[in-house]
């Protein structure tokens, strides 16, 4: 029997998360589940699979979660603090499942316990993937990847070395606009980028799939995670999104990672790693699939991909600068105060504001610090946004 924990279980990942578990119920034990304004999805999760514990991130919303779970005997909390004290509770594993930056701080607090962490919170490595690779490290926690490219890999590495891994090819969509003419995608709406071709997935992933700055964010990720270096990483264009991710050895040989596009499979593998399990996941027929096709990015239509490559080569903690301005411009975005492809020239202005500044960027990896520079280019983003409203974007 493993206890789990699963931060965000409300939303698009924590979701699948529960059915997996709902479908193993000698398996897993729930500690404790967090969400956010949900509070009926929240209440009706824990009841069903008997949790110790069921957390909302906003703090009035606390007597509503009590209502909903009185007489259960399921403990309830709310607030920011509250999620942290969340993801501290001693749990084999925990599913880090938080949305943005936001998932950085319960995600450390889990690994201080030294159990298993499930990260399909990316944001917490582009943020700080030094300061979490090293607390997993001290805390003898154990890091599993849950989005399905860094899932992918993973699975390809098995019984090979990172040292004979020559490239790392992260397969991408293209997202809703993959075909649309370039000069159109100025004017794209936020309901036709959270339209995802072929993966279901939360609103904001979709549009950053729509714009790259998911492959942008997935790119850091990888180096991170497997310490890569910025140009071992390539991203292709895949349509079909069957094969999720390869890897390239020293030897020629790829070995590539195929399967249904359903989170499950990735979120299955790490919630029973290393053994695997039947998962309810769609088998491929490859004789009806019949071609796979790939195509290289193009630069221009998303510039999300330069960006990442500039906070490689930048390095410290401009990952955590890109991150937290792109937050504010998907924010912006889906508010319709700027454009589609504005988004990329907000995130581009705060890097040029920040990337000289070595005394935040160039600090030493702790959270303070990485909240610090989180906050001003939150604070510059902002800036860059009111000068928009005022001059327009181009
Ligand atoms: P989502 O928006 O569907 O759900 C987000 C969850 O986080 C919800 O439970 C919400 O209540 C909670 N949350 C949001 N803001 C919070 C805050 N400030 N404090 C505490 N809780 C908060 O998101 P999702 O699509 O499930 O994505 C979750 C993470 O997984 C993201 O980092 C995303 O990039 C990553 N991911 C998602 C997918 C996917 O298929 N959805 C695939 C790969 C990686
Ligand atoms: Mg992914």
């Amino acid at each position: 029997m493993r206890r789990i924990s699963i931060l965000g279980a409300t939303g698009s990942i924590g979701q699948s998360t529960i059915d997996l578990i709902a479908r193993r119920p000698d398996a897993f034990a729930v500690e404790a589940l967090t969400g956010g304004h949900n509070i009926a999805q929240l209440a009706r999760d824990a009841i069903a699979l008997n949790a110790r514990m069921a957390v909302t991130a906003h703090e009035d919303r606390l007597s509503d979660l009590r209502e909903a779970l009185s007489g259960s005997g399921i403990e309830v909390a709310a607030g920011t603090q509250a999620i942290h004290d969340a993801g501290a509770r001693p749990a084999d594993l925990v599913m880090s499942a938080i949305v943005g930056a936001a998932g950085l701080a319960p995600g450390l607090a889990a690994l201080k316990n030294g159990g298993t962490l499930a990260l399909a919170n990316k944001e917490s490595l582009v943020c700080a993937g030094p300061l979490v690779m090293a607390e997993a490290a001290r805390h003898d926690a154990t890091l599993l990847p849950v989005d399905s490219e860094h899932s992918a890999v993973f699975q390809a590495l098995q019984g090979d070395s990172i040292d004979s891994v020559e490239r790392v090819i992260l397969t991408a969509s293209g997202g809703a606009f993959r075909d649309w003419p370039i000069e159109k995608l100025a004017q794209a709406t936020p309901e036709q980028a959270a339209t995802h071709p072929n993966w279901d997935m939360g609103q904001r992933i979709t549009i950053d799939s729509a714009s790259m700055f998911n492959k942008a964010l997935e790119v850091i990720e990888a180096k991170e995670f497997f310490g890569l270096r910025p140009d071992q990483i390539e991203v292709l264009i895949h349509p079909e999104s069957l094969v999720h991710a390869l890897v390239g050895h020293v030897d020629g040989g790829i070995l590539a990672h195929l399967g249904a596009p359903d989170m499950r499979h990735a979120i299955g593998y790490a919630l029973n790693w290393p053994e695997r399990v039947t998962l309810p996941v769609e088998r491929l027929d490859l004789a009806r699939v019949a071609s796979l096709t790939f195509r290289a990015p193009e630069p221009g239509r998303y510039p999300a991909l330069a960006i990442a490559q500039r906070v490689m080569q930048r390095g410290g903690m401009s990952g955590a600068a890109m991150n937290a301005a792109k937050e504010v411009a998907l924010d912006a975005f889906i508010d319709r105060r700027i454009g589609f492809m504005d988004m990329a020239t907000l995130v581009s202005r705060v890097l040029d504001r920040l990337d000289g500044d070595a005394t935040l960027i160039d600090a030493s990896f702790t959270l303070d610090n990485v909240m610090a520079v989180d906050h001003m280019a939150r604070i510059y983003a902002a800036e860059g946004l009111s000068n928009t409203a005022n001059a327009g974007m181009n």
